[in-house]
């Protein structure tokens, strides 16, 4: 689990940011529910034996009443429990975004943390592929927004209940005479859930698995004119993409298209985003039966792509950083600073690193000043002061930088002097 420190708490912001401008674009809305819930929801939600809720939740029992409680994993099942308790589809479908903390009690690695951050869409009460292809091109224009380049697209289709029926007889059939060749895990979920054997990360088995009977032969005629119609539209976007009849995603919910963002930049961390429909979610989580889809992006897949790819993004400094040489300055420093703060300029008040202790020499302050990375330097000397005015000093153009005065009884006629122009 990571401390998020400035500066690189910014890139966090500067990409939260885009995401909300994002959304509003695509009209989904926000949505925020509790970082706990109770851990039969995963249970079922999930899948039992899934590598999720059999070796990587942090479950607990509530001291005060007995329940077994769970930190959210992933919010898809949250995000539907919410939707089911609130009635929110009872007028219709709705798109929904949320950003927040997961945890997993993984083996820590590059990418891969125990609390981790998504941001996720969820298009629910909608069934056609439209809203397949709309997350995906929403997800698409993620990266177009933040400047990622180098990311490819697999789908997959996994039909419907009935069709990986016939799959699975398949499926086990072909495991059981490849018994030999099957891990501890793999032997163990034969039967239980033999498509979670297509998702295994034992590169040992990685053969084994690509010979394995694929889904998407088994795919009825509806099946296949979804997954034709949510690739058409793709393709009259320019969304370039490849099936990966392998993929299967990490959790039982999904059906008919699933999809997943890789990229080739982060080892073996390289899918920095995932998600799928998911038609019989909510009535599992006790819902009236309605279609879903949604994904799930990495933050931190996402930002340390972008540091891979020397992605530029803004830093944050403030317009003006302000000088107060004496403590006898200080109400009427503050009152002047609070009016630009007002009127939307950033300034960073320097304060004394001690109290008692004055505010410091002129040279310490610059050097804050120049560290601050603002443009200007707003300064307060006793002088100006007793004449009414303030200083406004460039701190970017050298020693000599150019020096100008400012009434402080007029501070609205002269604050967008400040605002820096970068
Ligand atoms: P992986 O196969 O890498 O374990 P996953 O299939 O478990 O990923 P999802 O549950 O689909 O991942 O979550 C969506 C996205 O969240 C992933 O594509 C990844 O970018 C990110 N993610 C998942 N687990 C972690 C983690 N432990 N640390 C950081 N990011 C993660
Ligand atoms: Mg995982």
């Amino acid at each position: 689990m990571n401390d998020i420190l400035p500066p690189e708490s910014a890139r966090w912001e500067w990409l939260e940011d885009k995401v909300r401008q994002l959304m509003a674009r695509y009209a989904y809305r926000n949505m925020r529910t509790p970082i706990v819930e109770p851990t039969p929801l995963f249970v079922r939600g999930l899948g039992e034996v899934t590598d999720i809720v059999e070796k990587e939740m942090y479950s607990f029992v509530d001291q005060l009443n007995g329940e077994r409680l769970t930190l959210r994993p992933e919010a898809t099942a949250g995000v539907v429990r919410a939707v089911v308790e609130h009635n929110m589809l009872y007028e219709g479908g709705k798109r929904l975004y949320y950003m927040g903390a997961m945890f997993r009690h993984e083996k820590p690695q590059r990418g891969r943390y125990r609390q981790f951050h998504q941001v996720g869409a969820e298009a629910l009460g909608f069934g056609g592929p439209e809203v397949d292809a709309e997350l995906i091109l929403l997800a698409n224009a993620l990266w177009r927004d933040i400047g990622l380049r180098n990311v490819r697209l697999e789908l997959n289709s996994l039909g419907q209940p009935e069709e990986r029926k016939a799959h699975r007889a398949a499926l086990i059939a072909y495991f059981e005479q490849n018994a030999d060749q099957l891990d501890e895990e793999a032997r163990r979920r034969l039967h239980a859930n033999p498509l979670r054997i297509l998702d295994t990360k034992n590169p040992a088995m990685q053969a084994l698995v690509n010979a394995a009977p694929r889904l998407i032969d088994f795919l009825g005629a509806e099946s296949l004119a979804h997954f034709d119609a949510v690739k058409s539209i793709l393709d009259a976007n320019g969304v370039a993409w490849t099936v990966n009849p392998r993929l299967v995603r990490g959790m039982d919910y999904y059906n008919l298209t699933v999809f997943e963002f890789i990229t080739e930049q982060l080892g073996s961390q390289g899918t920095i985003c995932g998600g799928g429909r998911y038609d019989y979610l909510i009535e599992q989580i006790g819902g009236k039966p309605a279609p879903a889809v949604g994904w799930a992006l990495g933050v931190e897949r996402v930002l340390e792509l972008l540091k891979e790819q020397a992605g530029e993004i803004p830093a944050l400094v403030p317009d003006a950083y302000a000088i107060i040489p004496g403590t006898a300055a200080l109400p009427v420093a503050v009152t002047t600073i609070e009016r630009l703060r007002g009127l939307g300029i950033s300034v960073q008040m320097h304060a004394a690193p001690a109290a008692g202790g004055g505010m410091g020499s002129m040279k310490s302050q610059f050097k804050k000043a120049d560290a601050s990375g603002a443009r200007y330097a707003l300064i307060f000397g006793e002088d100006e002061l007793a004449r009414g005015m303030v200083v406004v000093k460039s701190l970017r153009d050298g020693a000599g930088g150019a020096q100008t005065e400012h009434p402080l009884d007029a501070v609205s006629q002269w604050a967008s002097t400040l605002q820096s122009n970068s």
